[in-house]
């Protein structure tokens, strides 16, 4: 039996009856663009994550383009962007005419850190996008202390962080604007494209639900007051998201037990596990190890059924588009970018899967050990 990266599949199992009645209510309702399903589900995520207002949109990717567009990002200012993390936290800033300005990360958490963001501050920076990578909170009290002092703004890409909590406070609310996505592998996932802005920001609330809707600002369909494009969350996703929100927690808990009794089985081996803060609780979006010999391993657990994944092999700043800045090099970011594997992580793995897993890893190391005693490699 194979055991794959990412099952959705167990967690619809598990909800079918509440999605079915989810989408059945939408249909009955006939209402699919905004309406009831989306100001529930903006409510709910707003509550969840402590702040006074959320706003629903297309895309994570959305989420960052619309919030640093409302914030009066543009042209000539520059942000600061974490290396390692999903292209999109960068795109979203040249979105904005705006330039993303990369930083390296930790080498323990291999996140952002304060120290990180104050060596790339120039009189041009105006805002950080702290990235809440693999679902671990960066240290967020540290980055908004330098970011005060320096007069930016800080916004968090919690796409990978739904429940995530730094200092019991849960990621989105910890700084101007969390920024989420619903991809459907995320641990909060939609059936389709989906994301949200919260923020505690009334004004800033106003603007991006304007911007993600044609530029509606009050409650007529036919007046618009800003240029803008269609970027909304439907209603559909709406329902669906407000169904599974209520096992997010259950769920983010299985992940950790998960993590748990991998780093028991894998404690020995030259593995490292990313280092947890002990002011965060992670909600483990992806279960990273890092290794030397990735390619060796990565083969060794396919031919056993197991997949795996990289997160991310590229770093943002060495992608195509972004080769002409000429970053200096960004050494730990480059460093992890050769070492890092993603091992299986769903709410539903099982812990005989997770030792299928672990066995397996036993296997490849020692294996390769092997190899490097006869001096083959
Ligand atoms: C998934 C993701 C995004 C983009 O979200 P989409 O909904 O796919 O547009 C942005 N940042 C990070 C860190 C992500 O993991």
């Amino acid at each position: 039996m194979r055991i794959p990266l990412v099952d959705l599949h167990s967690m619809h199992q598990e909800l079918s009856g509440e999605l079915d009645e989810a989408w059945g209510g939408v249909r009955t309702s006939g209402q699919f663009i905004g309406g009831p399903a989306v100001e529930r589900f903006e409510e709910e995520w707003a509550a969840y994550c402590g702040t006074k207002h959320c706003v629903g949109v297309s895309s994570g990717t959305a989420a960052l383009e619309l919030t640093l567009a409302a914030l009066g990002i543009k042209a000539g200012d520059e942000v600061i962007v974490p290396a390692n993390t999903f292209f999109a936290t960068a795109t979203a800033v040249v979105s904005t005419g705006a330039t993303p300005v990369f930083a390296d990360v930790d080498d323990a958490t291999l996140l952002l850190t304060a120290e990180g963001v104050r060596q790339q501050l120039t009189r041009r920076t105006a805002a950080v996008i702290v990235v809440h990578l693999y679902g671990q909170p960066a240290n967020m009290t540290a980055i908004n202390k330098v970011a005060a002092e320096a007069g930016i703004v800080v916004i968090e890409d919690a796409a990978q962080a739904h429940g995530a909590t730094w200092e019991g406070q849960r990621a989105g609310g910890l700084s101007r604007a969390g920024c989420f996505s619903f991809y459907p592998s995320k641990n909060l996932g939609a059936f389709g494209d989906a994301g949200a802005v919260v923020t505690n920001d009334a004004a800033l609330s106003a603007k991006i639900r304007s911007l993600g809707n044609l530029g509606r600002r009050g409650g007529d369909p036919y007046r618009h007051d800003d240029i803008a494009g269609n970027d909304r969350l439907d209603a559909l996703q709406a329902a669906i998201l407000s169904a599974k929100l209520k096992r997010l927690d259950a769920w983010n808990a299985a992940r950790r037990r998960a993590v748990q009794r991998y780093a028991e089985g894998l404690s020995g081996l030259p593995l490292r596990l990313v280092a947890e803060d002990p002011d965060a609780r992670g909600v483990y979006h992806l279960m990273i190890v890092r290794t030397a010999e990735r390619e060796a391993l990565q083969r060794a657990l396919a031919e056993e059924g197991v997949s795996t994944g990289i997160h991310y092999p590229i770093p943002c700043h060495r992608q195509t588009p972004f080769l002409a800045a000429a970053t200096p090099r960004l050494r730990v970011t480059e460093a992890a970018a050769q070492e890092i594997l993603s091992l299986p992580m769903f709410p539903h793995l099982s812990e005989a899967q997770i030792d299928r897993v672990v066995q397996a890893l036993h296997r490849a190391c020692e294996a390769s050990a092997a190899k490097v005693e006869a001096g083959t490699i």
